[in-house]
């Protein structure tokens, strides 16, 4: 899976320092690998939440491929970034959420004990008994990328797991970050019989509107935003994933709570 403009258009709207980028990049190359392998129509969610510096890493991505991300740090990192994704999270969790369209969504939580976000999200498909999982990632300022390994459902053949794990583990960083998608299948399974089938792209898409702000503002009742208003003389909203920025007058906000026919979006 390569991620170049989807990618690009997360670090355009934030100056995240390589230590986090890093991080939120492996996520999304993750994220997008594994929404591929769910249902249709079902939606995904990955988030690290962390005790600090990085404090949180969301990755969005939907049926149709759209898909956003934030992070959020605390402080000076330093030199942090060589002491792995421990020294950057402090003790932390993954959570996973899938959601269907119709009925119940699935959360699955694991720890974040580990070096790399491959190796904590290869546990949690361990922990969480589904199918035997391997991950590569890797992300620099241009490309998010990564390689899926997953056991197909019923097939159970040890010695090519084996096999395709040994071969996998060969692939540099630098290959994941620069081979077109052919030339690294080539190179790693070139002994093996492949198939390929399309690809589904991926964009970036925030998903943002002012109606969902403004029943965002509504769920937090009339009183706390009539405060802001009063202070403010307006309400800002910023959504953090694409720094989009809504601003409601007093006017506005009336017509939100109902005054004057409840058009929200004028
Ligand atoms: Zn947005």
């Amino acid at each position: 899976m390569h991620l170049d403009q989807t990618w690009q258009r997360v670090l355009e709207s934030h100056d995240y320092p390589p230590a986090i980028s890093a991080v939120l990049g492996q996520l999304m190359a993750a994220t997008a690998l594994l929404a591929s392998t769910i249902k249709d129509e079902t939606s995904l969610k990955a988030e690290i939440r962390g005790s600090g510096p990085l404090t949180l890493a969301a990755i969005e991505c939907n049926s149709r491929g759209e898909m956003r991300a934030l992070a959020r740090w605390d402080g000076p990192l330093g030199n942090i970034a060589s002491g792995g994704l421990s020294a950057l999270v402090g003790n932390g969790l993954l959570v996973m959420t899938t959601e269907p369209p119709k009925g119940e969504r699935y959360q699955g939580i694991v720890s974040l004990e580990g070096d790399t976000i491959a190796t904590v999200l290869e546990r949690y498909f361990r922990d969480s008994e589904q199918l035997p999982t391997r991950l590569w990632l890797s992300a620099d300022e241009q490309r998010a990328t990564g390689l899926l390994l997953q056991q197909i459902p019923g097939e159970r053949e040890e010695d090519s797991w084996e096999r395709l794990q040994v071969l996998s583990d060969t692939v540099t960083h630098q290959e994941l970050l620069e081979l077109p998608r052919e030339q690294l299948l080539h190179r790693l399974y070139h002994q093996e019989e492949l198939k390929m089938f399309a690809s589904k792209g991926h964009q970036f898409n925030c998903g943002c509107s002012r109606e969902r702000v403004g029943q965002m503002l509504i769920s937090l009742g009339r009183q706390e935003v009539e405060e802001t208003l009063e202070q403010e003389g307006e309400v800002k909203v910023d959504c953090e994933f694409c720094n989009q920025v809504y601003l409601f007058d007093e006017q506005g906000i009336a017509r939100l709570f109902g005054d004057q026919g409840g058009d929200i979006l004028h």
